[in-house]
């Protein structure tokens, strides 16, 4: 089957005993056992059954199953939030003593985690630029236990060969972990490129519409198992609700990232040619440094576009104050366009230096782009720029 016709049907069917097409929410905490020795089976693992949310819900499990199917893996776990599915994984691959490399071009939450939260349970972070090979190969050590990458990243939209980082990886037994959230499936399926580990904050195009937090994590099942022992116990489950939210967003994917597609890349193609734009940031531009590379692994270039505007961060803020369609907000992947300046708000966790370091400007601009007319976001991009 096709990518499209997966997101539409794969993994799910009619309910049997009541024919509804949609799926059920179940909206519950526990499950009831038939009886005490049922209770002592299903805990033990002796029997199959549901016991309580946080270990097992079929309405978040029906999520995880299709994800995993969409990532061309085995399985999945569904997490309360993207940071919560990266920290179980690190928690999964990592103990205190051990190690992670880390492309440095990350979301500046992730970016928080690895820098501020993992030392304190004495897990080291190197971070690198893995769009240099040398410098991933000569990162890794003894014991390094797990290889971060997030490809196109956030917010600079570089791009990184998954396969080669995965021949790397691979040769010294390490997994290798892609955050795939700006590109989804839809896109880019980096277990297809050798990846170990397919990871989303659900939050963004997945969920669509800008009114739900989650995380998804797809591997093998082994991978799974672990995770979902170590998981259970951290406790970052999700809601029923939010996971039905979910699934209901992610039947329109095809069509919203097809969208998402072509309005960046006319919006990108437009402020290219813009005499107030220093440089725009579009992996489906033919300048971008990543293109061919993006093309390889990516079947189109995504919603995200970034661009520096001549005159730097006080040119950025006056664009930003001064565009009415778009809405000055982080998050991405929503229906809706958002505008967002990355040093002083998703990436406020990284210094001066660090941003510098990984090529985020001061003046930089993000931009999620929307589902609204290509032709009016222009015209709004366009009266905010004539007021620099
Ligand atoms: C938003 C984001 C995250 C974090 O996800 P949350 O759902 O906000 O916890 C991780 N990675 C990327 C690339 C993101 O954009």
């Amino acid at each position: 089957m096709d990518i499209e016709t997966k997101i539409v049907h794969g993994g799910q069917h009619p309910d049997k005993m009541t024919g509804a097409v949609a799926p059920p929410i179940y909206q519950t905490s526990t499950f009831a056992f038939r009886d005490a020795d049922h209770g002592a089976r299903v805990f033990s693992g002796e029997e199959e059954g549901y016991i309580y949310t946080r270990l097992g819900n079929p309405t978040i499990d029906l999520l995880a199953s299709k994800i995993a199917l969409l990532e061309s893996t085995e399985a999945g776990m569904i997490f309360s939030s993207g940071l919560s599915a990266i920290f179980n994984v690190v928690a999964t691959t990592a103990k205190t003593g051990e190690h992670i490399v880390s492309d440095n071009t990350i979301y500046g939450g992730t970016f928080a985690l690895f820098k501020n939260v993992l030392p304190r349970f004495g897990i080291e972070t190197t971070f690198i630029d893995a769009a240099n090979l040398d410098e991933l190969s000569s990162a890794i050590r003894e014991n390094t236990r797990l290889i971060f990458i997030e490809t196109p990243a956030n917010p600079t939209l570089k791009i990184i060969d998954i396969a080669r980082c995965a021949e790397i990886a691979r040769a010294k037994n390490i997994p290798l972990c892609v955050d795939n959230t700006f590109a989804t499936p839809y896109l880019q399926r980096p277990i297809e490129h050798g990846a170990d580990i397919a990871l989303h904050s659900l939050t963004k195009y997945f969920g669509g519409h800008g009114d739900i937090i989650g995380g998804a994590v797809a591997g093998k099942k082994e991978f799974i198992k672990e995770l979902w022992e170590i998981g259970k116990e951290i406790g970052g489950s999700n809601s029923p609700f939010n996971a039905w939210l979910v699934l209901r967003g992610l039947k329109t994917l095809a069509v919203r990232m097809e969208k998402h597609c072509d309005n960046a890349m006319e919006i990108a193609e437009y402020l290219s040619k813009h005499n107030k734009v220093e440089k725009v940031y579009y992996p489906g531009l033919p300048t971008h440094s990543g293109h061919d590379l993006a093309k390889k692994q990516m079947s189109k270039f995504g919603g995200m576009i970034g661009f520096d505007v001549k005159g730097g961060k006080e040119a950025g803020k006056i664009v930003m104050n001064s565009v009415k369609l778009c809405i000055i907000a982080v998050s991405l992947g929503d229906v809706d366009t958002l505008i967002e300046h990355p040093a002083s708000m998703t990436h406020s966790t990284y210094s001066d230096e660090e941003l510098r370091g990984c090529g985020i400007n001061p003046g930089y601009v993000r931009i999620s782009v929307g589902l609204e007319s290509s032709k009016d976001l222009i015209a709004d991009l366009e009266q905010a720029l004539s007021k620099i």
